[in-house]
């Protein structure tokens, strides 16, 4: 008989973790949850403040989810949505979250995950240009220390060095650009409009080089998620958007991380004024209680895809699961509950107390920077504050601490560039708030 602790080590092969490190220290197993605590199989409480993966917005036990859960299983455990099949719950779905989109979305593509979203996004802007006759615009702007998932496309447009090694990525025509980060990146005094205005000449320097008539759309995160959680600076995204529009550049917005009341409104879009061609979501979407994403698209894209399938007989993608019934009536039910509760409302009141923790952490001996919007955030760890001298990378000083915050009860996440980051539930309260950041301090003092 094996232990869970030897049969994980001897039968799972896990993402993201180093194999040989994972088989001298094993797993972290995480036994069960509530609200915003989880429970290892050694009994200790943790506060998971990074709902999981960026996505148990509501914490871990909301039995209203279970209920729509359990109530689909019976009357229907699968469907699907091809060759014109649908489902009450799928359909429901797509009515809601188009409602609740930006300005000129009329349509949505559900799909299981984010980066099936995210490849399936860039499909959608290739097809598009197929349709208008144009099949050479085809290449996509991502930027350095992005996030956009692991799956072939979606992980050729990921700017992480860790997520392309070895894989042979990117393998499908990308052009990074810079990441807007002022803390590293502005120059001494410039202001945020300063700084935006030279990323967004930047980028069209970059596609007037490239050939406009080459390039396809321009993804991105409104809020950078797992590169670091990087804020952009006032300014950016309008000029941006200035830019794109020139020469006839998609928006994709990546709401993966963002969407559903992460920055305070409904999606990062409405909070830093995008208007997207293309949304991708997933994660909060059903606050991580069963898998599933969604693809937005305009009124226009739509028509032309339209247009073009009656010349090709059929829109050919899609997924077995896509528009799973039990994931969409609880993503459904999901979204039921961010309206009922006003949760969207919760974060902008708890918001300014988050960030009033963060930025109390500045003070300490290891902090270079901090930043946050809604209730998400990260510092960045620095061997020197006035020369932001980083830490030798061997140091890993952000997985130090990482792993020191456990043993004060909470998860946070260790991010490139030496960030630890926070995404704790949106359920979470003032005094837990509050627990969460003293054990951050107290993990950083363990790593001084
Ligand atoms: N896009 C963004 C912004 C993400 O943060 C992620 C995952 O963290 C993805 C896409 C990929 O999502 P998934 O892991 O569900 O494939």
């Amino acid at each position: 008989m094996h232990t869970l602790d030897e049969a994980d080590r001897q039968f799972a092969l896990h993402p993201f973790t180093n194999l040989s490190a994972h088989q001298k220290q094993g797993p972290l197993i995480i036994d069960r949850g509530e609200g915003v605590y989880v429970w290892d199989d050694q009994g200790n409480r943790l506060i998971e403040g990074m709902s999981g993966l960026w996505c148990a917005a509501l914490g871990f036990s909301e039995q209203r989810l279970v209920d729509a859960a359990a109530k689909q299983f019976a009357a229907l455990p699968y469907s699907h949505m091809f060759s014109h099949h649908s489902t009450a719950p799928a359909i429901e779905l797509s009515k809601r979250l188009v409602q609740m989109a930006p300005e000129g979305i009329g349509k949505c593509f559900l799909v299981n995950s984010g980066s099936e979203a995210v490849d399936t996004a860039i499909k959608m802007a290739w097809y598009y240009n197929n349709a208008l006759g144009r099949p050479g615009k085809k290449t996509i702007i991502a930027r350095q220390r992005a996030y956009h998932g692991v799956t072939v496309a979606a992980g050729s447009l990921t700017g992480l060095p860790y997520v392309q090694d070895g894989f042979d990525l990117p393998a499908i025509p990308v052009i990074h650009v810079e990441t807007p980060h002022a803390y590293r990146f502005a120059e001494p005094g410039e202001s945020d409009q300063a700084y935006s205005t030279r990323l967004a000449d930047s980028l069209e320097r970059q596609i007037i080089e490239a050939g406009a008539d080459t390039i396809a759309a321009f993804i991105a995160e409104p809020v950078m998620g797992a590169g670091g959680v990087l804020i952009p600076p006032d300014g950016y995204f309008e000029k941006v958007q200035a830019v794109l529009k020139r020469h006839d550049i998609l928006f994709i917005a990546d709401e993966v991380i963002c969407g559903f009341g992460r920055t305070g409104n409904a999606w990062g879009c409405d909070t830093y004024g995008i208007k997207p061609d293309i949304m991708t979501s997933a994660k909060q979407l059903s606050s991580a209680y069963l898998p599933i994403g969604a693809v937005l698209v305009t009124d226009a894209l739509y028509d032309a895809f339209s247009q073009y399938t009656d010349k090709l007989g059929v829109f050919g993608t899609g997924n077995t699961y896509g528009g799973h019934p039990v994931s969409a009536a609880v993503a459904l039910e999901t979204l039921r509950i961010y309206e009922d509760d006003d949760i969207f409302g919760q974060v902008r009141s708890r918001a300014p107390h988050f960030s009033e923790r963060i930025q109390a952490l500045q003070n300490h001996p290891l902090v270079g920077n901090t930043r946050s919007v809604g209730l998400i955030g990260a510092v960045e760890l620095v061997a020197d504050k006035d020369s932001k001298t980083s830490f030798p990378a061997a140091d890993k000083i952000a997985v130090q601490a990482m792993l020191a915050a456990r043993k004060h009860g909470l998860i946070v996440r260790a991010a490139p560039g030496d960030a630890l980051a926070f995404c704790p539930p949106l359920i979470i309260n003032d005094e837990q708030i509050d627990d969460m950041f003293d054990a951050v301090t107290d993990a950083l003092n363990d790593v001084l």
